[in-house]
């Protein structure tokens, strides 16, 4: 158990939310680059079953750094799935987590994605292209797709949980994160601007399931396109939850959009869940489609900005370093 714990150097601290930090390491016998995220559970009952379950959801991808261990390395710290049982390219490797005994923390120890996530860039100002709008339609309705055919919710799909590789990768994270904080932590998630990502009829308290999620997906795409959630003006818990069932469906403006993008968006946000189709029949949608082929890479490679570039240079020294002083 703590020996995982030892494996990892911590290097620096990538983001926050509202249920911790993350912070990048270097998985020291791999040579593999991680994300821990620090998750502070006081209720040693919950932290363990909290560690069950992200086990039993991912499959136990602990072994997959093990075995990069014996079977070299990939500096490339991605990780394909071609033959794993449980999982999808398009969700962020969950590998394995870890008690923290000076925190009462858990540390999930995760697929280290080089591209900062979807709301970095809208941060930055980046204008985002629509190609690569498309191209995070297409992964993140692939991912949905696999989740929701598990019988399972996300239950979190916003730009910060939209993580990117500079390789052209969009993932999904945060994948099982959010089970036990969801209801607990609700007063968190007020602050953080979370519920601003919800759906009308979870706002409502009324029961909610898969189309929850697509209507997260399309706020999240607007949010993206135009730059700011257009919920998040309202800095109250109530406004905000007021103005996603009472004001006027957001849109995109007709100047600026292709017709596709705004016949997406708007399939997406329908009030009345039973009218938003399934992640597998928006999949068929042109703009998802057209999101299937898009070589990302080299749009990618013009967002990252210098400074993402200069600690991308930095790690791969300290990951020299670790080699050298750890030969295995
Ligand atoms: P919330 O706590 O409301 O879910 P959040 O998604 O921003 O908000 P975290 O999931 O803790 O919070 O992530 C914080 C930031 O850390 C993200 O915005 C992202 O930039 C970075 N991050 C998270 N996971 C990874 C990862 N696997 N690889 C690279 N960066 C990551
Ligand atoms: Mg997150």
């Amino acid at each position: 158990e703590g020996s995982l714990r030892q494996d990892l150097v911590p290097l620096d601290e990538l983001g926050r939310g509202a249920g911790g930090c993350v912070q990048r390491a270097l998985h020291v016998p791999s040579g593999v680059i991680v994300a821990v995220k620090k998750i502070a559970i006081d209720d040693e009952r919950r932290r363990k079953q909290m560690v069950l379950e992200l086990r039993a959801l991912h499959g136990l991808k602990g072994t997959a750094l093990a075995a990069r261990v014996h079977h070299g390395l990939d500096t490339s710290g991605t990780t394909s799935h071609g033959s794993s049982p449980v999982g999808s390219r398009y969700v962020v490797d969950f590998f394995d987590t870890y008690v923290e005994p000076a925190t009462n923390s858990l540390g999930l120890v995760l697929e280290f994605m080089n591209g900062g996530s979807l709301n970095d860039h809208r941060r930055r100002g980046t204008p985002v292209d629509e190609r690569l709008l498309s191209r995070v339609a297409f992964c993140v309705l692939s991912a949905l797709a696999y989740i929701h055919s598990r019988r399972e919710l996300h239950r979190d799909v916003k730009p910060s949980n939209v993580l990117l590789g500079l390789r052209g990768e969009v993932k999904i994270s945060d994948y099982g994160c959010h089970r036990h904080l969801d209801e607990e932590s609700s007063l968190a998630s007020t602050f953080t601007g979370t519920i601003a990502y919800m759906a009308p009829e979870r706002i409502a308290g009324l029961g909610y399931s898969y189309p929850a999620d697509i209507w997260s997906l399309g706020i999240s795409l607007l949010a993206t396109a135009v730059g700011r959630n257009p919920y998040a003006k309202h800095k109250v818990y109530w406004d905000v939850a007021h103005a996603i069932q009472n004001q006027p469906l957001p849109k995109l403006n007709p100047d600026g959009f292709s017709h596709d993008f705004r016949h997406f968006v708007d399939r997406c946000l329908q009030k009345d869940a039973r009218q938003r189709p399934s992640a597998t029949e928006l999949l068929r949608h042109p703009f998802a489609r057209a999101g299937r082929r898009v070589g990302l890479a080299p749009v990618l490679a013009r967002l990252a900005s210098p400074a993402d570039r200069s600690r991308l240079a930095t790690m791969l020294a300290a990951l020299h370093d670790a080699k050298l002083t750890n030969p295995s």
